[in-house]
């Protein structure tokens, strides 16, 4: 008989398991999305000028190909629109429950007990499709509450609130305020954007596809593979090697300080955006506009530590910045995957108190002790160099593999020396990547824990998670 399966999210992981569970004919699933609409992160990142730094070729699924791309680094709402027309497309939208939160899932020795505020319901198999980047991280600045202007969090942006001749203060300058900014000075009177810690940039080389490219993507036989299996390797061959500390680590940093050179010509703006930690240390940023944002004659660079918000601004070390709106673009709260979730496995123990020191699983996607429970996009799996969508493309499979074995054998989970042999072999591969290098980023928990990358090739991820389940994994005997 066909598993009932739980999925979690209805962004690209939860969308790519629910796609591919239909096209194996399984119909016997439900995706729980807490928001009123699909698209996970790409539905709550709508801040102006959101996009992908991952060109969509690569950055969409291997089986649906899309002629429809107006460019290599399309926008948000292509990307949204990319998704809403796959869930169509395989007929995935209507087993979507929208507005439905899980709130806590217990194994109870055959089933996963899913809770909802509507109530509760048994599956056989439960997958996590919710991803690293989904709960907005919101600042221990003192102060926040009593500022009198707007503020809002860059993945909660308020489209209500019209930028123009405003005062803004941009909190944060990462990925995301680096998109974000070079739109928001476009129509502020005045942008302070506050840096804690300089980060990396490289430019984005960006183009239109015309109506000809189009075409020639739709209709030649192969070319749009032949272009996203291009991009993979360069991302592979290129830019792992200098996240690995190898061969091209020179080259990534010569190719970021040439662009600082290029589009930043005063040496004191210069000198406070050039970082002291290896390239890759934290997320390169991969954008063309921010750097000639910085240099426009109503932007600020702040560098000053920032002490509390005020009801009227932002008061660092130096002074007070008077502004009427504050944009948090401080990132996610990256460490506490599947939280706020409860999720209690077979021998009472919750997710949480397991991964007390840190989130990790077999392949990113099993933990010992919680059968039939997957994890997309789960820890140590995200990459600083290449596509998230081919890993969970990976872990979809690794899912659908596991299926026929818990079919025949009833529950199964891995295997609790396997799950040890991956945590030494993920810690030895970890020693040569940079991301233990003198800086604190968002793959990292507070102790220095790399708890959300993948140190390896992606080419070895992929042959990793195609192996068979077994013997990795087991049967769960009495019960
Ligand atoms: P982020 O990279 O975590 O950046 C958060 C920023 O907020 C950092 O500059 C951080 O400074 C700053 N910050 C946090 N707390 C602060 C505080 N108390 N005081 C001052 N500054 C503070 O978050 P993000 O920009 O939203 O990006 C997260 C990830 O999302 C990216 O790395 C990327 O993987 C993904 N993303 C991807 C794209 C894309 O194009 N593919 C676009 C956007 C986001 P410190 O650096 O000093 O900590």
């Amino acid at each position: 008989m066909a598993p009932r399966v739980a999925i979690v999210g209805a962004g690209f992981g939860g969308l790519c398991m629910a796609i591919q569970l239909e096209r194996a004919g399984i119909r016997s699933y439900t995706v729980f999305e807490k928001a009123g609409d699909l698209g996970g992160t790409w539905r709550d990142n709508s801040y102006p000028g959101a996009g992908c730094d991952i060109p969509s070729h690569l950055y969409s699924y291997s089986f649906e190909k899309y002629a429809s791309w107006s460019r290599r680094y399309p926008e948000q709402p292509e990307i949204l629109g990319y998704l809403e027309h796959c869930a169509d497309k395989y007929h995935v939208r209507g087993k979507i429950r929208f507005s439905t939160e899980v709130r806590r899932a217990v194994f109870d020795g055959t089933h996963w007990q899913v809770t909802t505020d509507g109530g509760t319901e048994a599956f056989d198999v439960l997958v996590m499709g919710v991803g690293q980047l989904n709960r907005p991280h919101m600042p221990e600045i003192p102060g926040t509450a009593d500022f009198e202007g707007v503020s809002f969090h860059s993945a909660r942006w308020n489209h209500g609130h019209d930028l123009t001749g405003r005062r803004v203060a941009v909190i944060g300058n990462g990925s995301s305020a680096a998109q974000l900014i070079p739109r928001v000075a476009e129509r502020a009177e005045h942008l302070h954007v506050f840096q804690r810690t300089p980060n990396w940039v490289i430019p984005k080389p960006d183009a239109m596809f015309g109506p000809l490219t189009r075409l020639a993507f739709h209709y030649v036989p192969g070319l749009q593979r032949a272009y996203r299996e291009w991009i993979y390797r360069y991302a592979e061959r290129t830019l792992y090697p200098a996240l690995s500390q190898g061969w091209s680590v020179g080259l990534l940093k010569q190719r970021a300080l040439r662009h600082l050179r290029d589009q930043v010509p005063d040496p004191g703006l210069r000198a406070k955006l050039t970082p002291d930690y290896p390239p890759g240390c934290k997320r390169v940023v991969i954008d063309s506009a921010f750097y000639p944002a910085l240099t426009g004659p109503n932007v600020s660079l702040v560098t000053d530590r920032i002490v509390r918000v005020t009801s009227k601004g932002v008061e660092t070390t130096e002074g007070t910045y008077e502004v009427d709106t504050i944009v948090y673009a401080t990132g996610f709260k990256s460490t506490e995957f599947l939280a706020p979730m409860e999720v209690v496995g077979r021998e009472g123990q919750s997710l949480a108190e397991r991964w007390a020191g840190g989130a990790e699983a077999y392949l990113g996607i099993s933990v010992p002790a919680f059968p039939n429970l997957f994890m997309l996009y789960g820890p140590n799996t995200n990459l600083g160099h290449n596509s998230i969508v081919f890993m969970i493309e990976c872990q979809v499979s690794h899912v659908l593999a596991c299926l026929p074995y818990l079919d025949r054998s009833g529950p199964i989970e891995v295997r609790p020396e396997v799950m040890a042999a991956w945590r030494r072999q993920l810690d030895a591969a970890m020693d040569r990547m940079v991301w233990g290098a003198g800086c604190q980023s968002w793959y990292k928990t507070a102790s220095g824990r790399v708890t959300n990358n993948w140190p390896g090739p992606t080419t070895l991820y992929r042959r990793l998670t195609s192996r068979p389940p077994q013997p990795a994994y087991r049967a769960v005997t009495g019960g």
